[in-house]
C-alpha cells in the first residue's frame, strides 16, 4: 500500500456506457504517473438507462480503487456530484466529468498546487472550441449578468473540475440546500484558491446532456440561488412607474379642468392597462420562481437516494 495522502476522484455517469472503458484507460495512464498520493475513484451512476452500471461494476472488479455508487434514479448532475462528494473519503477531492472533457493530466498539476498550500485548485478553460458558439455565447452572458447582480462571484469558464481539500469539502457539505447550483456553492465557500488553465476538448463519446432548455433552467437556478436582485428590482420599477403615472395624472386632471371633459382617450387607457397588466404578470412570475424554490426547500427531501454501494472495501 502506498503511503501519503489519498485523493478521491468523483465522477458522475449518466448514460456514458460507450465511454466508461476509455475513461478508466485514460485515467489509469495518468494516475500511474503520480507517486505522491494514492487514489480512490468514486463513480456515481446517476440512474443510467444503458449499460453504464454494468461496465462500472466490471471495471471495479479488477481495480480496488474504484467504488461505485448507484442512485435510485436520475437525479441530475448536481445531485450526483453531491452524492459522490459525500461518499469520498480522500484528503483532497477532485470532481470530474466522465466524458474526458476534463483532461486527467491536470490532476497532476492540481495535486502539486495543493501540496504547495492551496485549498482549492480550479481548472479554467481558456479555450472552449469543444462547445458550440451558442453555448459559449450564452455562458459568457450568464457569468456577466450573474456576477453583476449577485454577491458571490462565480469565476468565468470554470466548471466543476477542480481540486478541493478536506476542509473545503466539509464546508461544502454544510450547505443544506436542495436546489444545488454547485458552481455557485463552490464559489460561496471561498478558501485559498489557485487556478490552472487548460484547453477544453470536445466530448470523447456520446453527446452533451445539457442543451437548450436544460441550460436555461440551470441559469435560472443560478440567479435565484445566489441573488435576490430579480425580486428587489420590482420595488424600483414600481416606484418609477408610479412616479410617471402620478405626473400623467396631474397632467390629465389639469387638462380636464382647463379644456373640459374629453371623452376620446381610448388609446391611452388601453395602453396603460396592458402595460401595467403585463408588468404585474412578470413580477408575479418572478415571485413564483422564488416561492417555488421555497416550497422545494421546505419539503426537506434528501438531495439524492442511493440504491446500492459497490466495492466499498474500507468498511468491514
Ligand atoms: N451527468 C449526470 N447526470 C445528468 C446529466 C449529466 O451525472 O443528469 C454527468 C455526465 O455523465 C457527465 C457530466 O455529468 O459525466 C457532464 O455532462 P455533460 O458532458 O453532458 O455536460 P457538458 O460537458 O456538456 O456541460
Ligand atoms: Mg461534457
Amino acid at each position: 500500500m502506498q503511503a501519503g495522502p489519498v485523493v478521491s476522484l468523483v465522477v458522475p455517469f449518466y448514460n456514458e456506457g460507450a465511454g466508461v472503458d476509455a475513461f478508466f484507460k485514460t485515467i489509469n495512464a495518468t494516475l500511474t504517473r503520480v507517486d505522491t498520493a494514492s487514489f480512490e475513484i468514486v463513480c456515481v451512476d446517476d440512474g443510467s438507462k444503458d449499460d453504464t452500471l454494468a461496465r462500472l461494476l466490471s471495471a471495479s472488479q479488477s481495480d480496488p480503487r474504484i467504488k461505485v455508487l448507484e442512485l435510485s434514479r436520475n437525479f441530475g448532475k448536481e445531485a450526483a456530484l453531491t452524492a459522490g462528494l459525500d461518499a469520498a473519503m480522500g484528503d483532497a477531492v477532485i470532481p470530474m466529468d466522465a466524458d474526458l472533457q476534463d483532461p486527467p493530466e491536470l490532476i497532476i498539476q492540481m495535486i502539486e498546487k495543493w501540496r504547495l498550500g492551496a485549498d482549492v485548485v480550479l481548472a479554467r478553460r481558456i479555450d472552449r472550441h469543444g462547445d458550440s458558439m451558442a453555448k459559449r455565447g450564452t455562458a459568457n452572458l450568464f457569468y456577466k449578468i450573474h456576477n453583476r447582480v449577485s454577491h458571490v462571484e462565480i469565476p468565468a469558464n470554470v466548471g466543476d473540475f477542480r481540486l478541493m481539500n478536506r476542509a473545503s469539502v466539509d464546508a461544502l457539505k454544510r450547505l443544506p440546500e436542495r436546489q444545488r447550483f454547485m458552481k455557485g456553492m463552490f464559489a460561496w465557500i471561498g478558501f485559498r484558491t489557485e487556478v490552472v488553465d487548460y484547453m477544453r476538448p470536445a466530448r470523447a463519446t456520446g453527446s452533451s446532456k445539457f442543451t437548450g432548455w436544460r441550460l436555461w433552467n440551470f441559469a435560472l437556478e443560478g440567479f435565484t440561488s445566489f441573488s435576490s436582485a430579480p425580486l428587489r428590482i420590482w420595488t424600483y420599477i414600481g416606484s418609477f412607474s408610479t412616479l410617471l403615472t402620478f405626473i400623467y395624472l396631474v397632467f390629465i386632471v389639469i387638462r380636464t379642468l382647463v379644456y373640459g371633459v374629453d371623452v376620446p382617450g381610448y388609446a391611452s387607457l388601453l395602453v396603460s392597462i396592458l402595460f401595467f397588466g403585463s408588468l404585474q404578470l412578470i413580477s408575479v412570475g418572478i415571485l413564483g420562481e422564488y416561492i417555488g424554490r421555497i416550497y422545494t426547500e421546505s419539503k426537506q427531501r434528501p438531495v439524492y437516494v442511493v440504491r446500492q454501494v459497490y466495492g466499498d472495501n474500507r468498511e468491514p
